[in-house]
């Protein structure tokens, strides 16, 4: 028989009517001889909601708090409505929620008088967006009388070390417990309907495993479940050639190995959380992006080898906006051993995550690609620490109108001719590259331009390397 962990995010889960769609594409699965696990996300917006009354209640602005609180009580109080039909299951799904929304109000008061927000503290907050929706999805299930089971994470077994906001599974110690806690109700055909996204860490404290972190709990779970697929499904039909709002002719890919799939996630392709193929590439289980709106779709299926078969080099292209160049040069820094590890260190010091790199051996001068919103810290902070000293560094300048462009595939490993392909396509355009990058894994090769050119450069090489016929 068949075991699936089946993992529905924000839109999944919206209203009332999506979550009695999600409990019968769960249940329909179940009648066809399936054992399945069920990994619910945070009601559409409800995370962010609860960053702001955070923030809020950290700068003592306690009147929101009580009209936010109403707020969100209403919210599920509708979807309870109409996820439901049965006045039993309603009822206990409310008493839950009630309860939930009330101790939510008195952890954000607290919040409120000590006048502080901690990573920990603002994880608690987090928390409350699935644990009201996962007593929703697990009534709509019961509503349609099958057997089933509510867990926070915690509950599950997932238990994490105490990087808050951030939070890593101590993969065997959970797999123990979730074996232990989940496996014999798996086998007895209950299902367990489980909060994505939080967990906690080995004092039982409440931990987050970073935004969009409801995948990771879905293959979390299936590792420790050994089930033999994870389904995410979303809003969308799977992984695209790139942005169709960019090339309306953007096309699905039907398959995709673990290594192309996670570089496609860390470039913002926004269909899964980056770190949460780690556990399943391991243990070798597939993984497939599906549309919850689409269910007769077969998504996108992520495998160690995909299709031998497969010969494109090229599979897919992205634009990363919001972000900003920043250029640190000297003369002081050629042939001076550490003199990088010094500009990183100010930068990881300042929390500033540097996402590409570029320099040349004439070693004078290296281009970085920050956040955009960083930028001027970035700028201040190495102005600080290292202009004038010692004649290290002599200018840092920035551009913040620029984008990257990242052109994917795994077969362009050791193919020739790749990057000539796609900047010659560039050069057609008229457009200047301004910065280059090709990681040695080849999977990818990311270059950068004036963002006001990204459309042109993306669409492109859509077309040079065929993308909408693959
Ligand atoms: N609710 C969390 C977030 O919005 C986790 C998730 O949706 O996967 O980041
Ligand atoms: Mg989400």
């Amino acid at each position: 028989m068949k075991k699936i962990v089946m993992k529905f995010g924000g839109t999944s889960v919206a209203t009332g009517e999506n979550i009695r769609h999600v409990a019968s594409l769960v249940t329909q699965n179940a009648k066809n001889d399936c054992r399945i696990a069920v990994v619910v996300s945070a009601l559409a917006g409800v995370t962010n909601t609860l960053i702001e009354i955070a923030e809020q209640a950290k700068k003592s602005d306690e009147k929101h708090i009580q009209a936010f609180t109403k707020e969100l009580l209403d919210k599920h109080l509708a979807t309870i409505s109409t996820a439901m039909t049965s006045k039993q299951v309603q009822k206990e799904v409310t008493q839950i929620t009630e309860k939930t929304i009330a101790e939510l109000e008195k952890v954000l008061t607290g919040i409120c008088y000590v006048g502080e927000l901690t990573p920990k503290s603002k994880d608690y907050v987090l928390s409350f967006g699935e644990r009201l929706s996962a007593p929703i999805v697990w009534g709509a299930i019961k509503d349609l009388k099958f057997e089933t089971q509510c867990f926070t994470g915690k509950e599950a077994g997932i238990v994490t070390d105490s990087n808050f906001g951030e939070a890593d599974p101590l993969m065997n110690f959970t797999t123990h417990l979730i074996h232990e806690r989940l496996g014999p109700l798996l086998e007895k055909g209950v299902i367990p309907v489980v909060t994505g996204y939080i967990a906690a860490n080995q004092d039982g404290i409440v931990t987050t495993v970073g935004r969009g972190g409801s995948d990771y709990t879905a293959t979390i779970l299936g590792v420790a479940l050994g089930v033999d697929e994870v389904w995410i499904w979303t809003d969308v039909d799977g992984i695209m050639t790139t942005d169709p709002k960019i090339v309306p002719k953007a096309k699905m890919l039907p398959q995709l190995s673990y290594q192309e799939a996670a570089e496609m996630a860390i470039f913002g392709a926004k269909v899964m959380h980056p770190r949460a193929l780690e556990p399943v590439i391991k243990e070798n289980i597939p993984v497939r992006i599906r549309n919850v709106f689409h269910p007769e779709n077969q998504g996108t299926l992520i495998t160690k080898e995909p299709d031998a078969k497969a010969t494109e080099v090229v599979k897919a292209v992205a634009m990363i906006k919001d972000v900003a160049m920043l250029n640190v040069s000297g003369a002081g820094m050629v042939g001076a051993p550490g003199s990088y590890a010094k500009v990183f260190d100010v930068l990881g010091k300042n929390n500033i995550n540097v996402m590409m790199i570029s320099t040349a051996v004439s070693e004078a001068n290296i281009s970085m690609i920050i956040r955009r919103g960083l930028l001027g810290r970035a700028i201040s902070n190495l102005e600080i620490a290292l202009l004038d000293r010692g004649g290290l560094v002599s200018e840092v300048s920035a551009e913040d109108d620029v984008a990257v462009i990242a052109v994917m595939g795994a077969n362009m490993k050791g193919t020739l001719g790749v990057a000539s392909r796609i900047f010659t396509t560039v050069a057609r355009k008229g457009i200047n590259i301004r910065m280059i990058a090709q990681g040695s894994s080849e999977l990818n090769i990311s270059f950068v331009v004036k963002e006001k050119d990204g459309t042109a450069v993306v669409r492109a090489i859509h077309e040079e390397f065929n993308l909408d016929k693959i």
